[in-house]
């Protein structure tokens, strides 16, 4: 142990200075359709290992590559809206070091040096009412991927893919100032919908997102977490991490600098290799991209592409469209679900409308999901949140915007209970039948006869005499009676119709 380290654990003991956290966030851009420098697919998802490969991003020798500029607009529009200072010039260098998912032997990226800028400066985010600084935005190529496969350590293969080597990469570095995992978890919950609302990238993919972290205590040495692609995990690794140092602190050790790797099933952070010290990469300017300049023009041009942000579209849902606050939050904060609302939304069915999809629907996609992923989650290496998988269901494909639309219209103007509506969905769902099929083949409409409810009020009073006694001083024991009814009529039963005839019968008694 050296002595500078038994000095920064002088206070054994004592409180441990505060935990300092940082991130990098790699982002990649989904929406693309080329690799960032050639022509092969971004999407190499669900294709056979090495199919989506070309000279360029095989790295073979004689081969040049060639920057798409819609990488660039998308990028800076992240930088945009993360409040960053856009430069008025940009260039890449090469970040040289072996890894066999790296034909080049370099990774093309950005930084900030010799007078050369990334494609977002300095910026800053509100987030839980704390403001976390943005230290720049960077463009850069994926890797490969490495797959191991063998029953055991000393059996084990390692297989290459180079479908993703060469996809386009946005990387967000934040400043050392989140205060603990809770704004940690805020930040990425930002992040994730406001590149989701940008249409940059898809956050519920596997891999789309993945963050290294960096935590120390206050004067003491920095540990980074590599590549957890988990946001859960992350808060998981960064809350371990934060409690070894302190451990450490108080045991008058100093925490070694290093790089550590999140062990989803032993719930620890273990050693990885040695910190690579940022000279060791040789960083060199790319010389086969030249700069590429960003004028004024073209910043006002992608000032008028940014969309509504989520911030805006979740005011605009609360006061335009009266959507309670805790429902316009779920609603503005998915790009799919919101769009699927604006298109589907009339004047009078906003409300059920917004219902419908954050309970009903967003309930579905997510019980079948979660039922598909778990055998896919056994074999991958990296699971996403369960949340995250919400988008890969068929449901939300399945049911058009005019069947929603026309649900909601059936709610809205009470011709069927709102607890039948979910039912109602899951047949549209399963059968991909239309609404106007579903809803007649299973009577799903709304009981408001009233000679059809008598009968069903008349029984529940007659069974639960305490509780009609009580009625006519309190009014919650109407309200229980009313969902009495309900339960006896499955939910079909005209609440106002119900309530009528409740008061007419106790009153009449
Ligand atoms: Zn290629």
């Amino acid at each position: 142990m050296s002595g500078s380290g038994r000095g920064a654990g002088g206070a054994a003991g004592g409180a441990a200075p505060r935990p300092v956290i940082g991130l990098e966030i790699h982002c990649q851009m989904t929406s693309l359709k080329s690799k960032l420098f050639c022509p092969c697919r971004a999407d190499y998802r669900g294709m056979a290992p090495n199919e989506n490969v070309c000279p360029v991003c095989m790295g073979m020798p004689g081969t040049l590559p060639r920057l798409n500029a819609e990488a660039v607009r998308r990028g800076t529009m992240i930088a945009m809206a993360l409040g960053c200072a856009i430069p008025e010039r940009i260039s890449f260098f090469r970040k040289n070091y072996f890894y066999p998912d790296l034909p080049k032997n370099f990774q093309i990226t950005q930084l900030d040096m010799y007078g050369d800028t990334s494609i977002g400066g300095r910026g800053s985010v509100l987030v839980g009412g704390r403001t976390v600084g943005i230290r720049r935005v960077q463009l850069e190529e994926d890797p490969g991927r490495m797959i191991y496969e063998g029953a055991s350590v000393q059996n084990r293969i390692s297989l290459v893919d180079y479908n993703r080597a060469g996809t386009p990469l946005v990387e967000i570095v934040t400043e050392p100032d989140f205060e603990g995992p809770r704004q940690l978890r805020l930040f990425l919950q930002m992040l994730s919908d406001m590149v989701g609302n940008l249409g940059v990238c898809n956050p519920a993919l596997e891999g789309a997102m993945r963050a290294d972290a960096n935590v120390s205590l206050e004067g003491g040495n920095r540990v980074e977490i590599k590549n957890i692609s988990s946001f859960h995990d992350l808060e998981k690794a960064v809350v371990f991490e934060i409690a070894r140092q302190e451990a450490q602190h108080s045991r008058g050790l100093e925490v070694a600098q290093e790089t550590r790797h999140w062990d989803a099933a032993r719930k620890i952070t273990a050693p990885s290799r040695l910190k690579e010290e940022e000279k060791g990469y040789r960083y060199l300017l790319e010389a086969d991209i030249p700069w590429v300049r960003i004028d004024a023009e073209t910043v006002e041009s992608l000032k008028s592409r940014m969309p509504e942000s989520v911030s805006e579209k979740r005011e605009r849902f609360v006061s335009r469209h009266m959507i309670p606050p805790q429902v316009a939050d779920v609603l503005s904060s998915d790009k799919m679900y919101s769009d699927l609302f604006d298109a589907a939304r009339t004047d009078k069915n906003a409300r059920e409308l917004a219902n419908i999809i954050t309970t009903d629907l967003m309930g579905l996609a997510m019980a079948s999901s979660a039922a598909a992923a778990a055998p896919a989650a056994a074999r991958d290496d990296v699971g996403g949140d369960a949340q995250k998988k919400k988008h890969d269901d068929p449901a939300s494909d399945v049911i058009r915007v005019d069947g929603l639309r026309e649900l909601a219209d059936a709610v809205a103007s009470g011709q069927m209970a709102r607890n039948s509506a979910k039912q109602a969905l899951h047949e549209m769902a399963k059968t991909g039948k239309s609404f106007a099929e579903v809803s007649s083949e299973m009577d799903l409409g709304l009981i408001s006869d009233e000679s059809e409810l008598l009968g069903v009020v008349r029984s529940v009073i007659s069974e639960e005499p305490q509780a009609a006694k009580q009625a006519y001083s309190n009014p919650n024991t109407v309200n229980y009676l009313v969902g009495k009814v309900m339960q006896k009529t499955r939910g079909k039963a005209d609440p106002q119709v119900t309530l009528e005839l409740l008061k007419r019968c106790l009153l009449g008694d």
